[in-house]
Parts: structure tokens; sequence; C-alpha cells
């Protein structure tokens, strides 16, 4: 009986330690694989890797920490036919690049010599916002408000008016912050504009916590002041386009059943989505002038 206690006892450390040694293989495959991804990360040009799909990357959405990934779908639909315009499918997370790429394309699909594009603030990018204009396109993008002075209760830039004639800003108390000089940022030039006054000024803590309240100009920032007199003139802008783009986004996701995309990889997704647009496409044209009409106008 002895015997067999002993024989027993010897076969389940036997056990455990091949248990042991299995397991420890098993984090070491683990841990190799996780160095492999490490240095695989470090080798990504934009730090991300997704295992889904090699293509997808993380996007900017306005949910905090959402965690999304996939593509970005841009698109420029005509406000009077919600017909699309022009559409693509990038995997870059944000949208303040696309502002101009999406408005030369949609002006030439148009064929027209002016075009006036309303984006929403993630649009907003002085570089796009200059190319659209020397490309003949208006823009309309509202400015995100990226200062913390509001929340705190202190004068904003808008608070400040700039006066074209004398090349100053008169503040909030009524004095004119002249031009001091220009640098330049990220290839962007930047004229800076204070006044001397401001450490004897009453509404100096609602204006700055330095020794002066400085403002500055980007050279082209006309083209912005003109965008906010447009928004002024026609608060309903931002109203149309949200009922605008939302139109066709929302058919075809309903029709996409509100799941992502069937296929993978960019190339593919790409071709994915032109098939969905193609289909909203003839299907509102069908809707706008009847299948007959339009197969009169297509090319045979
Ligand atoms: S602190 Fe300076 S910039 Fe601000 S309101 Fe007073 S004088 Fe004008």
């Amino acid at each position: 009986m002895v015997r067999i206690d002993r024989q027993e006892e010897g076969e389940a450390r036997a056990e455990k330690v091949a248990h042991l040694a299995r397991r420890y293989g098993r984090i070491r495959q683990e841990i190799a694989r996780l160095k492999a991804m490490d240095e695989a990360l470090a080798d990504a040009p934009d730090g991300q890797i997704s295992l889904t799909d090699p293509d997808a990357r993380a996007m900017a959405t306005s949910a905090r920490h959402s965690g999304m990934v996939g593509y970005n779908v841009q698109s420029v639909v005509d406000t009077e036919t919600h017909i699309i315009v022009t559409h693509e499918v990038t995997n870059q997370g944000f949208d303040r690049d696309q502002l101009s790429p999406m408005s030369i394309a949609a002006k030439d699909a148009l064929g027209r010599n002016d075009l006036h594009a309303i984006a929403d603030k993630g649009y907003f990018s002085g570089p796009e916002i200059l190319a659209c204009h020397e490309a003949g396109i208006t823009t309309t993008v509202p400015r995100p408000a990226t200062s913390g002075n509001a929340a705190k209760g202190m004068y904003l830039k808008a608070d400040f008016t700039y006066d074209a004639g004398r090349d100053v800003y008169v503040c909030p108390a009524g004095e004119d912050l002249t031009y001091r000089y220009t640098t330049e940022e990220r290839g962007v030039q930047l004229r800076r504009y204070w006044i001397n006054a401001c450490q004897t000024c009453p509404l100096q803590s609602k204006c700055t916590t330095g020794t002066e309240r400085r403002i500055t100009r980007w050279e082209h920032e006309q083209l912005v002041d003109d965008m906010g007199n447009r928004l002024g003139r026609d608060p309903d802008a931002m109203t149309l386009r949200r009922c605008t783009v939302e139109h066709p986004f929302g058919t075809i996701k309903a029709w996409m059943g509100h799941t992502h995309f069937l296929t993978r990889r960019l190339k593919n997704v790409r071709s994915e989505m032109a098939l969905n647009v193609l289909a909203y496409n003839i299907k509102r044209m069908v809707a706008l002038i009847g299948i007959r009409r339009l197969m009169q106008v297509i090319p045979g």
C-alpha cells in the first residue's frame, strides 16, 4: 500500500511538472508574440496596428474615447438634390486635411466655375481654407473654440474687433492693439498685436493673466473673418449642412444594416463604398426625375 501511494504521488508530481512546463512554454510564446507586436508598433509610421484589418485606423469621433477603429468616409452632397457629387474613403482618423481635396473634386465633377462648400468645424484649417479660396471655392466652416478662455469667463479673440483700415485690433476697453511683428509657424505667417497699457486696465483680470493680451492674426485671416460674417448672416448654414450630408449617409447606413463594412483593406472598402454611392445616386435620380428620363440622359 505504501509503495502504491508513493508511486501515485510520484506520478502526480510528474504530471504537475509537465503541466507547469506547458504553461511556461505558452507564457514564453505569448511574451515573444507581444515583443514582436511591440517592435511592429514601433515601426508603424502612425503608431497603430489593427489586428482585424491592417488598413483600418482609430477614428477621431465626437464621442470621446469611443475607440472607433475603421475608415473615414468623405462625401460632398448637393444641397438641392441630395445627390452625392463626390466621395472618398480614407484611413486618416480626422477630417482636417480634406476640405480642399473634396471641394476641388466636387467642383471638377460639377464642371462649375464657382462653388460654396459648407463643412463642420472638424474641417477648419487655414491652409485648406486658403487652398479652396485659390481654387475659386467659397468655404463656410465654423472655427472650433480651442481657447479655454470661454470656460473661465475671459474675453475671447472674437471680443476684439479688427480694423483693417488701420491694421489694429480694438480691445473690449476700446484701446488699439497695434501690429508688432510677424512669425512663421509650420509654414504659416502669423502677425502679433498688443498694447502696453494692459497692466493699468480695469478689465485686465478678464482679459489676460500675463503682462499684456496678445492677439495673433493669420496673414489670410480675412478669409476666416469673411466666413464668420457669412455664418452671422446665415445662422442656418450648419443646419443645412447637417440635413444635406446626413440624408445619404443615413440611407446608406440603413441599407448596410447599421453595421460595419463587409470587406476589409482600404482598396476593397473603397470599392464597397463606391457601389453604395452608385446605388444611392441611381435611386435618388429615379426618385427625382423618374427612370424613363434617367435612361434618356445616361449616355448609351
Ligand atoms: S487688458 Fe489690455 S487688451 Fe485687455 S481690455 Fe484691457 S487694455 Fe484691452
